[in-house]
């Protein structure tokens, strides 16, 4: 159980979430440092409310290098009407604003993974405050939330919406529901490394709808990756029953993430040669990549070997890769 003598969040927004119509402001968090003694995080947000009906919460830059989610936010914010609407639609494009300022996976602040940092705590660090507030401020408010995710620097995926399988039967149908609206080009069931202190945990512990993507990554985004995000997003609040019209459908191909044996890790540094793209089918046993060791020549590349049949959904992005690196994530068609 959370800790219900919490003191309240340093946050306060400039926005008022009962409101009716649109609303573009702040979540301001007070963080005096050397440039600014009295300054602030000032995280950008938009709310859209038109009567009675379900709250999306929509999200991207929980980590600060993935750029889909941003795109396809800073977009929807700008253009949405309330008169579009029925319910409400929060919009933070950039979650962990200053790791987005930054372009980094985490906060140069305080290095903090905001996908590592729920259930946050409002007396933390800056991550932990921001962490904390959506717990206990934004996630409440919430029917359905979208967290956009990508590759960032370090990694490249195949293009996909995800949900993960829930003890709540109903719960996970109804997410599995808006992951096959979004309309990405794959739509993944997924396994976590670590679910521990997600996001993603947090919302369904609360019993939220929670869909998430992988959009690509490398550290951008490309023409075909934000498109994906603009038509997916609008096409999970339409599925909602939040916004007019009807789904866009688009062919999806469903991909599983059975055990542990998708993921495999570099067990030495070096320069990486990708023997199979992303989409590739890949038996057990083949080498998915080499590991060439770069302190001289004539040495022997260590083999990465799959450890099981799959299609290659994620691969390391960087051309040098370290030890404990994730070198590939295979996936099975469901
Ligand atoms: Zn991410």
């Amino acid at each position: 159980m959370r800790d219900l003598t919490l003191r309240p969040s340093p946050i306060s927004s400039t926005v008022d979430f009962l409101a009716e119509g649109v609303q573009h402001g702040f979540l301001r968090l007070p963080y005096s440092h050397d440039d600014s003694a009295w300054g602030s995080v000032m995280i950008p947000v938009t709310v859209v409310k038109n009567g009675k009906g379900p709250t999306a919460l929509l999200t991207g830059g929980n980590h600060g290098d993935e750029y889909e989610g941003p795109i396809a936010l800073f977009d929807l914010a700008r253009t949405l009407k309330a008169e579009d609407v029925t319910g409400r639609v929060i919009i933070v494009p950039a979650m962990n604003y200053p790791a987005f300022l930054a372009g980094t996976r985490t906060s140069p602040i305080d290095k903090g993974n905001m996908n590592r940092s729920f259930p946050g705590a409002p007396d933390g660090t800056v991550t932990q405050k921001i962490a904390d507030y959506f717990q206990r401020t934004l996630l409440p408010l919430a029917d359905i939330v979208l967290d956009f995710h990508s590759g960032g620097k370090t990694l490249d995926f195949l293009p996909f919406c995800a949900a993960h399988i829930l003890p709540d039967k109903a719960q996970e149908a109804k997410a599995f529901d808006l992951v096959s609206a979004f309309g990405a080009p794959w739509s993944m069931k997924m396994l976590e490394i670590d679910a521990v202190g997600m996001y993603d945990t947090a919302a369904e512990e609360m019993g939220k709808i929670f869909v998430t993507t992988e959009l690509g990554g490398g550290g951008t985004a490309t023409a075909k990756s934000a498109r994906i995000a603009k038509t997916g997003v609008s096409n999970v609040l339409r599925a909602a029953g939040i916004l007019k019209g009807a789904v866009e459908s688009a062919r999806t191909t469903w991909l599983d993430m059975p055990d542990e044996n998708c993921f495999s890790f570099a067990e030495d540094a070096g320069l990486i040669e990708p023997l199979f793209d992303l989409g590739n089918q890949v038996k057990k046993g083949e080498v998915v990549a080499r590991i060439y060791p770069i302190g001289r020549t004539g040495v022997r590349p260590l083999d990465v070997e799959a450890k099981m049949d799959g299609i290659l959904a994620a691969r390391h992005f960087p051309g040098l890769v370290k030890a404990g690196d994730c070198v590939s994530v295979l996936a099975v068609e469901t």
